[in-house]
Parts: C-alpha cells; structure tokens; sequence
C-alpha cells in the first residue's frame, strides 16, 4: 500500500518511511522474541580455537553466541546482536553467554585443559553495567575456576562509550586476574593514546585486513605495522579470519602470536567440542 501513494515527488520520502517501518517492525519482533528465546534454549555458542602461530598449540577458545530461530533458521549474531545492543535485552543475553563460559572453562579443567583461555565478546551496554564485575566476582566463586582463564574482548566502540569507565572498569577486573583483547583493531576510532591507559594483553587485527592481505598492499602494510607496534609494546598479537596456508605463514613470518581463522577450524558448536579437541591432539 506504501509503494501505491509514490509519485515523482513524494517517493523519497514513501520510501525512507517503508525502510524505517520495516526497520522498526524487525526490531521489536527480534526484542520480544529474545526473553522466549532464552528460555526456550534457541541460544547456544560456539567456540573457535585459537592456535600459536608457531608451535599450533591451542591457546584459546572464542565463545561466538548462535540463534536458532524455529521459523528463520539459523540467526547471524551480526543481523540480531546489533539490534538487542540498543535494548537492555544484550544485557541478559550477555549474561546467559557469561555464564555458559564459566561451565566451559570448568568442563576445559576437568578434561585437562588447564591453561586454554575463553574468549568471551562484550557489547558495551554489557561492559558498562554496574552488575558486571559483582557477577563475574560471584561466577568465579560458584564455578571455583580462575580468573585468568578468560579473556574479555572489547571493540573500540565499547571503549568510546565512556572511556574513564570503562579503564577504571577494566582496572578493577584486571586485579582480579580477567585477561583483555582489543577485538576488531584498526576498525574503529579509538586513539593509539588510550592504548597505553589501558590493561590490555592482546589486540585482535580485524579480518577484514587479513582477507586481502596477499593482495592488496595497504592491508598487507596495516598488518605489518600493527604486529610489530603490539609486539613492541610488548603484548600479543592475534590474527582473525585466517583462511589459507599463505597467509598463515606470512603472518607466521611477521612474528604473529596467534592464528585464529577456518584455515584451522570454524567456530564449532558446544557439544562437539570436547570430541574435536581430543581428535586434534597430534603429538
Ligand atoms: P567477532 O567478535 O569479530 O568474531 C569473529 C567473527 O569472524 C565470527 O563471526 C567468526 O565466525 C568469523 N570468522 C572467524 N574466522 C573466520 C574466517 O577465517 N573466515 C570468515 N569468513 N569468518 C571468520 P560470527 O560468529 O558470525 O560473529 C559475528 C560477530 O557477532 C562477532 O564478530 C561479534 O562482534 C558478535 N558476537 C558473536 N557472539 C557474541 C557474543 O556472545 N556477545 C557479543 N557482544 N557479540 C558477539
Ligand atoms: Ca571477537
Ligand atoms: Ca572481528
Ligand atoms: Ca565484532
């Protein structure tokens, strides 16, 4: 019915009116289908290894949030995440991801892998909750594994939000032994300067940089340049979206500490990841 009231005049606006409509609609139908969700169990994780460069030891574990959604199918996190984060909904559903990574982390240590970190992704409404810290403090009690068996990526967007809050934020979780990653370096706007605020350990260059790197010559000098500054500033380096043998060893070559990519392994979901771990083990 929209698209019947267009004339040459009126279209642009028909038209920009339709999008937001359908914008809005999509909004609040994923918004009330989120709380179903939760306790209908449609949310789970899926966890990508990440490898040393080197020596492809496994260092980590990314927990990656996945909706399977009964009429829709599979949900991309990058359709539904950037909608719940304008709700308090990525709040809660944050915690349900918090949570499910402490039951990981203690799965790795019962399974003996002691020393495989968790990565677990924050939004910023997530990261400047006042609840977070006190949360966190009562996982680490409840599930009795340590701190420094996770890692919190945060985007520079998370950062820019309220930067003296989230360094202070990062301060208190740090001293109880939380590890931290830039995630999607380079993408954003945050200044090198906070760089040195903040108690970072690890910067994650974007996969949109690793994709061309053989190819195009800006990304290929990007990533060059920001592995040997990490390095020089004495933190690790971690490359995503490694998806062939070339790039993995130029990457390698370039002093890269950890590869994470489908040249090594999708994400992969819950459940079959204790086989796949134990299926991985080449000595
Ligand atoms: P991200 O944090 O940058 O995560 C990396 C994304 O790159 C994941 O997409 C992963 O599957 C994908 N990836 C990894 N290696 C490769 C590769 O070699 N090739 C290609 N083509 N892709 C690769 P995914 O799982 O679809 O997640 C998309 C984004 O959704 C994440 O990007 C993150 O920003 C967000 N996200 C996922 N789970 C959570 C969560 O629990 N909380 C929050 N706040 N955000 C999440
Ligand atoms: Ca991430
Ligand atoms: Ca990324
Ligand atoms: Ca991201």
């Amino acid at each position: 019915a929209m698209y019947e009231a267009k004339d040459a005049g009126g279209s642009q606006y028909y038209v920009y009116h339709d999008e937001m409509y359908q914008r809005v609609a999509q909004r609040v139908m994923l918004e009330s289908e989120v709380r179903q969700a939760l306790s209908k169990n449609q949310f789970s994780l899926s966890l990508q290894p990440q490898l040393t460069a080197k020596e492809k030891k496994l260092y980590g574990l990314e927990a990656l949030l996945r909706w399977h959604h009964p009429e829709r199918g599979m949900v991309s996190p990058d359709d539904f995440i950037p909608i719940l984060e304008k709700s308090e909904h990525m709040v809660e559903l944050g915690y349900w991801v918090i949570r499910q990574c402490f039951e990981i982390s203690k799965d790795l240590r019962i399974k003996g892998y002691t020393d495989v970190r968790i990565a677990i992704n924050l939004s910023a409404g997530q990261f400047i909750d006042i609840n977070l810290p006190k949360y966190l403090i009562s996982l680490l009690d409840e599930f009795a594994v340590p701190a420094s068996g996770f890692e919190l990526e945060l985007t520079e967007q998370t950062l820019v939000t309220d930067i003296e809050r989230a360094i202070s934020t990062m301060n208190n979780l740090k001293e109880l032994g939380f590890t931290f990653a830039i995630d999607d370096f380079g993408t954003g706007y945050s200044s090198l300067a906070y760089l040195k605020r903040m108690p970072v350990d690890v910067i994650k260059i974007d996969k949109s940089f690793v994709f061309g790197m053989l190819e195009n010559h800006a990304d290929y000098q990007i990533i060059m340049s920001t592995i040997a500054m990490v390095k020089n500033l004495g933190l690790i380096v971690v490359a995503e979206g490694v998806e062939s043998s070339a790039q993995l060893r130029s990457l390698t070559e370039s002093q890269c500490d950890i590869i994470q990519g489908y040249y090594f392994s999708k994400p992969v979901p819950e459940g079959e990841i204790f086989s796949f771990l134990d299926s991985q083990i080449v000595d």
